[in-house]
């Protein structure tokens, strides 16, 4: 089966490699420049989008920025999952937003900005502090304003107000209550054509300067786990889903409030590769080809470390972990590998990521450190 993947990063990487053992063969279109690629080599093997989606049996994404026409015509040719809303509302906070009201899914209360009345409103509706976040293009935390106190108030404006001016039409701003959480936990599940789901357990994620640093999956908190597979399903069926799909959450205080939602395989979910029976890769191509769901158990304890940028990896590590290299060039911000690290125990994973972190640079990989304190907990 030949499946089209719309973006020709990593991601769509370690689709092909998880999916060539079932004979899955992947091609990448690369949005910017129009062609398709080899999602390994890059090499160019077609030109064009019409002539991608005519040679693919199924389409898939493997981001959500993606401009409406493109998704429109991959939707029109009735070969795309998840499916043109669904890469939509993952692009677009309005439509998220409004998609976790619909699905009755705990979420941060909002306003939609796009005027300065709209400004004034949201913040005599929801007070401070409040943190705005621009509706379209916004990841790893780009297209944000913190509001802590009425002296920031009008500065933002005139912030907010000149990006407004020179983006797009379809750009606004949604402002949301601050949410004073605990930690940030994910959740990767996969939802078949006929209803079928498959939940891995929460992930636990350390984020630094905005671009997550450490997923650890060693929880079993089994409440926590019930409330995120409940807005899971409500999410995925409001949306009809097929594939996978993460879903970001606040833990405030054993309640989980919806971050955001990412229609794709997500960089949490990583860790799956070496930590679960079937990784997310393998069970959003079973999904979308129609083929039985995999096993979402957890095999050990496992962390996932980013590389983020220039970084410094000493091969003796290896004796203790994987390393995923994205064949990228190292640039600031840029993710350019990951590592996975399993342990029989919980224990025996803080032990583990305490060694790496002596073997790592600490400036290069921030969170090493405290995400064995956090196992130690
Ligand atoms: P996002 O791009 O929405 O994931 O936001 C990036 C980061 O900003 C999140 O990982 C949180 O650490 C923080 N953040 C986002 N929304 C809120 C909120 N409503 N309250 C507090 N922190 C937030």
């Amino acid at each position: 089966m030949k499946v089209l993947v719309l973006g020709a990063g990593q991601l769509a990487r370690m689709m092909a490699l998880a999916g060539a053992p079932l004979n899955l063969h992947i091609s990448a279109y690369d949005v910017n420049t129009g062609n398709t690629v080899h999602p390994l080599t890059h090499e160019i093997l077609g030109k064009g989008l019409a002539s991608a989606i005519e040679s693919a049996d199924i389409i898939t994404a493997e981001f959500e920025h993606i401009a409406p026409d493109v998704l429109a015509q991959c939707q029109e040719s009735g070969k795309f999952l998840p499916g043109a809303e669904a890469i939509l509302t993952g692009g677009d906070r309005r439509i998220e937003k409004a998609v976790l009201d619909k699905a009755g899914v705990n979420n941060a209360p909002y306003h939609v900005i796009n005027l300065r009345e709209d400004y004034d409103a949201a913040i005599s509706k929801l007070g401070l502090p409040l943190i705005l976040k621009s509706a379209l293009d916004g990841y790893d935390g780009k297209g944000q304003w913190r509001i802590k106190s009425a002296e920031d108030l009008e500065a933002t404006w005139y912030s907010v107000e000149a990006f407004l001016a020179g983006a797009d039409d379809r750009q606004c701003v949604i402002a949301e209550t601050f949410i004073p959480f605990d930690r940030e936990v994910s959740l990767i599940g996969v939802r078949g054509a006929n209803g079928d789901t498959a939940m891995y357990p929460l992930t636990e994620n350390i984020h630094t300067d905005g671009i997550l640093s450490v997923s650890i999956a060693a929880d079993d908190n089994h409440a926590l786990q019930q409330q995120a597979e409940l807005m899971f399903k409500a999410i995925a069926d409001a949306l009809d889903y097929v594939g996978v799909l993460a879903i970001e959450f606040f833990d405030v205080d054993g309640t989980l409030m919806v971050n955001e939602i990412a229609p794709r395989v997500h960089n949490s979910g990583h860790w799956t590769q070496q930590g679960a029976w079937v990784c997310q890769f393998e069970n959003h191509l079973r999904a979308v080809c129609g083929l039985p769901l995999g096993d979402t158990t957890r095999v050990a304890p496992t962390a996932m470390i980013n590389m983020v940028g220039h970084v410094n990896v000493p091969q003796e590590i290896m004796s203790d972990c994987h390393l995923h290299w994205y064949d990228k060039a190292p640039r600031p911000g840029r993710k350019i590998g990951h590592i996975n690290v399993t342990a029989a125990s919980r224990e025996k994973l803080a032990e583990k990521l305490t060694k790496l972190g002596q073997s790592l640079d600490s400036t290069e990989f921030p969170a090493v450190k405290e995400a064995a304190d956090r196992l130690r907990c």
